[in-house]
């Protein structure tokens, strides 16, 4: 058994791009529900759920099962000729949402890219082109070219030069930056409603309807990344329905086919009749396989009432972690929404803690030095919860003793 990890690791070391750095030495050959075991022969309770991936679990039935039937059937063909999965993926979303239109592809940086052209293509098709994009720092849009352009942190493209032009950054939720650099030549301001890669850091309500309100003024478009945040993450299917506001386009992923890799931008028809054919496209995009996994996962989320567990679950998580704080004085902030969630330590002791954790059973990732994040599946019981509450209580006490 040991064997079978030591040799991964050693393939891995040997063949693999070393963007990953160390990794967490395990190996995982399944999982149940939300729980992940390895070829060791170890149970772990997965509290990342693959980052904000596995929204239904591991081995879910529904899912694995619409998987399968699919891939006997038919798994690719190409958008030339018709798909039904697609039109019925995006004629769900389109009723989950604002939009009229869905594109599909295959992740979250595909979307935001999509979203960047569709912007730029708006304006320039009108015979007035802008090329202004207005992002926030600290944060994240994925690793393409422009969507690591808007990412609004320089540790992620300084060494691309030269970037896409016309992208400009303000500081997250200071409506007077946005106002300041929001004029009648900018083309869209993106955002998104909880920076998951910076920190797990929300907007106010107040900041994202000043943006919605000045995108209006201005004629700009208002892009709203929901790649981490949505489906269902955080209680509602967007995460920004819970701030009253309609943004012009969003975007979403990760969580969308519980695994299966897909992208989606949504839109009005306003907007969307900007493309035509030709325009964009995508080869894998929507294909049979991933439409069908994505359906299953909507339904699953539907039956199984998965939004009012995120809530649930998440409001169990805040009271349980803020009595953790009190007790142990470890805990500097706790944040997030749902079962998307930043726990801000008062040591720079994160890395250590995820580690400690691992060794416990219980998987958690970590941002910078100083913030742990959860983003279980959606399914995460009461009971789980508890497990991993009392684990980390008795990790930051004894560290404080
Ligand atoms: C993960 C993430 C992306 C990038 O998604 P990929 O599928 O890795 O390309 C974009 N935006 C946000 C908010 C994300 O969390």
């Amino acid at each position: 058994m040991e064997k079978q990890l030591e040799w991964a690791i050693h393939m891995d070391k040997t063949y693999y791009m070393n963007v990953f750095g160390d990794r967490i030495p395990v190996a995982f050959t399944h999982g149940r529900g939300s729980y992940l075991y390895s070829t060791e022969g170890d149970k772990y309770l997965d509290l990342l759920g693959g980052i904000a991936v596995n929204s239904v679990g591991h081995g879910n039935a529904r899912l694995t099962k619409a998987i399968s039937v699919q891939a006997k059937k038919l798994i690719h063909c190409s958008s030339l000729y018709y798909i039904p999965n697609q039109g019925e993926l995006a004629r769900a979303l389109v009723e989950k949402s604002f939009a009229d239109k869905v594109f599909f592809c295959n992740s979250g940086a595909e979307a935001n890219e999509a979203a960047i052209k569709l912007a730029r293509a708006f304006f320039a098709k009108k015979g007035a082109p802008r090329a202004k994009f207005i992002t926030a720092l600290k944060s994240f849009h994925g690793r393409t070219l422009a969507a690591v352009t808007a990412t609004g942190q320089e540790k992620y493209n300084k060494d691309f030069a030269p970037l896409p032009g016309g992208f400009f950054y303000v500081p997250y939720n200071d409506i007077s930056a946005l106002e300041a650099v929001v004029d009648d030549t900018t083309c869209a301001v993106m955002l998104e409603v909880i920076q998951g890669e910076s920190g797990v850091i929300p907007c106010t309500a107040e900041y994202i309807q000043a943006a919605r309100r000045i995108c209006t003024e201005h004629g700009a478009l208002l892009i709203i990344d929901e790649v981490q945040t949505g489906v269902g993450r955080t209680g509602t299917f967007f995460a920004f329905e819970q701030m009253n506001i309609v943004p012009d386009i969003a975007t979403l992923a990760k969580g969308l086919a519980g695994g299966v890799p897909i992208g989606a931008m949504l839109t009005t028809d306003a907007v969307a009749t900007t493309f035509a054919p030709g325009d964009h496209g995508s080869t894998f995009g929507g294909n049979p396989l991933a439409t069908a996994a994505a359906l299953a996962v909507l339904e699953e989320i539907d039956k199984k009432n998965l939004m009012k567990n995120a809530t649930v679950i998440g409001d169990y998580f805040k009271k349980k972690l803020e009595k953790v704080q009190k007790n142990t004085g470890a805990i500097a902030a706790i944040r997030g929404k749902g079962l998307l969630i930043g726990i801000e330590l008062t040591e720079p002791s994160a890395v250590l803690l995820k580690q400690q954790l691992f060794e416990k059973g219980f998987l958690v990732g970590s941002i910078g030095d100083k913030v742990i994040r959860l983003a279980p599946p959606l399914i995460l019981t009461k009971h789980e919860a508890s497990s991993f509450i009392s684990a980390f209580e008795a990790l930051l006490s004894t560290k404080n003793t």
